[in-house]
């Protein structure tokens, strides 16, 4: 039996609020969660009023159904029938009309390009738009459509390969100083070899079907200052190649990151710890043939399929500890990627991931997210406002800023929970503040016991103009914000009234 809550959704601070990309969710009506949606796709109804016929629309006929109760929208050059969801979209309807009658492709973008809404509106499948000659930019593939930042692009990195008798090895010339091994992702799956690299905002592609078989296992190096990555692969069979391979889909590719696909690979459960009375630390092993490492500040979407619809939620990569020796971003070939994660007893995707056996797999999606290590340079006062599970992407930079920041002078942690037994890691921290004499810690609690004497409520003025004070007058300063969308904004108009700039400020959403 699945678990419906009955109160009414989502709960008034639930995080079911949070809006992905800075929005704001609106509330949806009893029955009408993402878990309803699922059952409603599942029961065998009509949903596009074709009877299960697929149709090639005209961009005439598509504009016809542009109203509440006929309503399609192009994502992709798949036209969908989107008005049995409208009540169940968390953005809310009128977001979702902004679409209606036309192309959403670029919309959809914007705001959620990594819902999987192929799984999620399969039987809202009208068909595909017709070819027309003149192609509207939204349909085009998205490497020739227009780009706007197209002339600021970095220049486009380029590729060849050499062998010898054992190893096949491919250069990729980036042709940008200052690469690390983060910036490369590469994955060998069922004959595919692809290998990604991210420069600036930009994804350049080798995607190829290789010629002859190779081993699962590879290594990738960084040659410094010359922007050279090397990933060499061990043949099989001791021959000669006279090619590398045929290119797959877009191969060789330089485009904006934005416009890119999610790539995932299946990671196996390894472990799973308690941390306090909800929330739990997963560790999960990448495949042998995967080389990815996510950098400090970013999250990926981890991808479980719940009955018969693939569901997708991000999450941050932690450290597995506050307290070991911080070994990122050099170390090459790790293989373990873990993540501190609350489980909603009600929630669509935390139950399912908790009822995960060792040895279970899930996908793992390649990162995103913009923080910038380059936002440390030459820091010298970093303050992080961190809210529950917002405390995750805090953990990375924390290790890293005390380990790498040679002008850092203060590092402060201001942790917002409702009770005590809320509090993640919290003899680390403690442990980690006796260390390291230039790191503070202070908890605020929401729903404090009577025994309580730490601060109280919620992120406010008067908090933070106490703990936000500058170790010298003008020292550089980073301040970092996450947890429930409603606390972050909150936080962003209070330091803004703090008279702190945007550029001293980074809020953490998805
Ligand atoms: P949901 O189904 O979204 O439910 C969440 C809440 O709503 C629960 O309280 C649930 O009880 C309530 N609810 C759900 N359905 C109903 C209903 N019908 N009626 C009443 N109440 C209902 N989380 C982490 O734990 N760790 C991380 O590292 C992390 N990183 C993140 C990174 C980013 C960039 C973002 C945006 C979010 C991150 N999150 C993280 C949050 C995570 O993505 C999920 O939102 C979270 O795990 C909840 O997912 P869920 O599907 O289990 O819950
Ligand atoms: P929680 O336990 O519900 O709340 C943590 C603290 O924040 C509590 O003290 C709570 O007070 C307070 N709070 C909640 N809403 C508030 C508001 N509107 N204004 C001021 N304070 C508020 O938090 P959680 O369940 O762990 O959820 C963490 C959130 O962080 C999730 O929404 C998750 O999506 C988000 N997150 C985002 C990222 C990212 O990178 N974007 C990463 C990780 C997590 P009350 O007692 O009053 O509720």
């Amino acid at each position: 039996m699945l678990n419906v809550p009955s109160q009414s959704f989502p709960a008034p601070r639930s995080q079911q609020r949070v809006a992905s990309g800075g929005r704001s969710k609106v509330p949806l009506k009893q029955g009408r969660s993402l878990m309803d949606w699922i059952r409603l796709t599942k029961s065998g109804k009509d949903l596009t009023g074709l009877k299960g016929r697929l149709i090639e629309v005209t961009e005439e006929e598509l504009k016809k159904h542009n109203k509440k109760d006929d309503c399609w929208i192009c994502i992709r050059g798949f036209v969908y029938n989107v008005s049995p969801y409208m009540e169940y979209h968390p953005g809310g309807e009128d977001e979702l009309m902004r679409a209606a009658g036309s192309d959403g492709t670029d919309l959809f973008d914007q705001v959620h390009r990594w819902v999987n809404y192929e799984s999620m509106l399969k039987e809202c499948l009208v068909g595909r738009m017709a070819v027309k000659s003149a192609v509207p930019k939204g349909m085009l593939p998205k490497s020739q459509a227009a780009d706007p930042l197209a002339k600021e692009s970095p220049v486009s990195p380029s590729y060849d390969w050499f062998q010898t008798d054992s190893l096949v090895t491919i250069v990729i010339y980036t042709k940008q100083k200052d690469i690390n091994l983060d910036a490369v992702i590469v994955d060998y799956q069922n004959d595919s070899f692809r290998a990604e690299t991210i420069i600036k905002d930009y994804s350049y592609l080798i995607h190829i079907g290789l010629s002859h078989e190779i081993q699962e296992e590879f290594s990738v190096r960084i040659v410094e200052n010359v922007g050279k990555i090397e990933i060499v692969l061990k043949k099989t069979e001791n021959t000669s190649w006279t090619c590398l391979g045929h290119p797959l889909e877009n191969h060789n590719l330089f485009i904006p990151k934005k416009d890119t696909g999610l790539y995932y690979r299946k990671c196996q459960l390894i472990s799973k710890e308690d941390v306090t009375h909800d929330t739990k630390l997963f560790c999960l092993m990448l495949p042998p043939s995967t080389h990815l490492q996510v950098p400090i500040g970013q999250h990926v979407y981890l991808k479980l399929t719940i009955t018969g619809t693939e569901i997708v939620k991000p999450y941050t990569p932690v450290s597995d500890s506050l307290l070991s020796e911080f070994k990122e971003p050099v170390l090459p070939n790790n293989k373990y990627i873990y993540f501190l994660i609350k489980i909603y007893p009600a929630g669509l995707f935390t139950p399912e991931l908790d009822h995960l056996q060792i040895g279970d797999f899930v996908s793992i999606s390649s990162p995103e997210g913009n923080f910038k290590i380059s936002q440390f340079q030459e820091l010298e006062d970093l303050f992080l406002l961190a809210a529950g599970t917002g405390f995750t992407p805090m953990i990375k930079i924390l290790n890293y800023a005390l380990t790498n920041i040679p002008t850092l002078r203060k590092v402060k942690l201001m942790f917002f929970n409702k009770t005590e037994d809320d509090i993640i890691w919290r003899s680390q921290l403690e442990k980690l503040a006796f260390k390291d004499k230039r790191f503070d810690i202070e908890f605020v609690l929401s729903a404090p016991t009577s025994e309580w004497n730490g601060k109280q409520g919620h992120i406010s003025p008067a908090l933070l103009s106490e703990f936000l004070k500058r170790s010298l007058d003008k020292s550089k300063v980073l301040i970092c914000i996450c947890g429930p969308m409603p606390f972050t904004e909150q936080g962003i108009r209070l330091l803004h009234d703090l008279n702190f700039s945007k550029d001293e400020i980074h809020s953490f959403t998805a």
